[in-house]
């Protein structure tokens, strides 16, 4: 066997400046290292991000999405839509208000929720949709409204993937119901862990923040009371100093990232698709942040096998998602194989390749190289 002479090619990598790393030691010397000042200004930067929308920080993009679900009022007997295709912390945060995961499948080609199919889903018990927005490339936002609009639902977009990705020139963020968003290592834009969610008034941005810290409300010069069940969300200036550092070069990643994913599909061609048997994701540069560049394998290999290949030739590979329907906790709420095909496919076959601000042009050739070996 020859020794591998290239190193290891991640499939994701965080980039930290030195300017981000001295702002977190001075943080650390500060006196102040929970919330505080920074996580304001971190706040302050993404609200006048999306337009001016009221925006609040959380210490996970879970959370955001469960606090979100509270806000609107969501439990026990409500049904909320969902895509099967996404992190799991999609669908448990609606279990975790007592509410019922709905599935609808998947578009093949976006990969995202059909809108078709979560309109065909909606029942009188229906009361919000969570759509996702795979690798970043959103749904389509005019479509999706006009259906909440039509059915009365709440959305609570899972834009954790899509800091920096747009819909007709609009930021995701900047428009819409309430918008989440997570800043975990793998993510754009990272705060070690974090999120953030867009709200859309006073009001529902008051609620997040008792949500976020136990219910805790102030009234007066000494008082404190609690008056709705709240947990423990905040998010640390430790970690707002970080976000603030990162987020600084927001458009420079996005723009990074376009341009590898433009480079992925000069590599692999315009007749990769037909013949490999793989189909690559959208080729769309003008909404999608990039987060990730996924392809689907053709039906002919496995994605273990194809992984095992692609680390022996000191590629990273990344599996998202495994559908969350034929996860054992949702098959033991009666979930099962067959219910919803393109996701089961897609979920079975789907692979992420390398993709992350610091890769160079050279190392898209040397993942698409060994995808063509691996495939060929
Ligand atoms: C990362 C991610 C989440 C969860 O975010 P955390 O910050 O890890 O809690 C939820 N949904 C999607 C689609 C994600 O990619």
């Amino acid at each position: 066997m020859t020794q591998p002479t290239l190193p290891f090619l991640p499939f994701s990598k965080p980039t930290i400046d030195e300017a981000t790393i001295a702002s977190v030691a001075d943080v650390l010397r500060s006196g102040w290292i929970t919330s505080g000042p920074k996580v304001q200004a971190f706040e302050k930067e993404l609200s006048d991000y999306f337009d001016g929308r009221i925006t609040r920080s959380f210490n996970s993009g879970t959370c955001t999405m469960e606090i979100a679900l509270r806000i609107a009022g969501i439990g026990p007997g409500d049904e909320v839509i969902t895509t099967p295709i996404s992190w799991v912390a999609t669908a448990n945060v609606v279990i975790e208000t007592g509410a019922t995961p709905v599935f609808a499948d998947i578009d093949p080609v976006t990969r995202n929720i059909d809108l078709d199919k979560l309109e065909a889903a909606i029942t009188p018990r229906t009361k919000a949709v969570i759509p996702v927005y795979l690798s970043g490339l959103p749904v389509d936002m005019d479509r999706l409204y006009a259906i909440a609009a039509k059915h009365n639902l709440r959305v609570i977009e899972d834009a954790a993937q899509a800091l920096g990705s747009s819909w007709k020139g609009k930021r995701i963020g900047s428009f819409g119901d309430f918008v989440s968003f997570s800043f975990q290592a793998n993510k754009n834009i990272t705060c070690s862990e974090g999120g953030c969610l867009v709200v859309n008034n006073a009001d529902e941005a008051r609620l997040a923040e008792k949500y976020r810290l136990q219910g805790v409300t102030r009234t007066g010069f000494d008082g404190l009371d609690v008056d709705v069940l709240g947990g423990k969300f905040n998010m640390t200036d430790v970690a707002a100093a970080i976000g603030l550092g990162q987020f600084a070069h927001i458009d420079a990643v996005t723009a990074k990232r376009r341009e590898l994913a433009r480079h992925y599909f000069a590599c692999f061609g315009a007749d990769f698709e037909s013949r490999y048997g793989a189909q690559l994701p959208v080729a769309d540069f003008d909404n999608s942040n990039w987060h990730m560049y996924q392809l689907v394998l053709p039906e002919s290999t496995t994605r273990a096998s194809f992984m095992e290949k692609m680390m022996a030739l000191q590629i990273g590979i990344g599996y998202h998602y495994p559908p969350i329907h034929l996860l054992k906790l949702y098959r033991d709420r009666g979930f099962k194989e067959g219910m919803f095909p393109v996701a089961e496919r897609v979920g079975r076959l789907i692979v992420s390749l390398p993709m992350f601000t610091a890769m160079s042009k050279e190392d898209v050739e040397r993942a698409v190289d060994a995808v063509k070996s691996v495939l060929g």
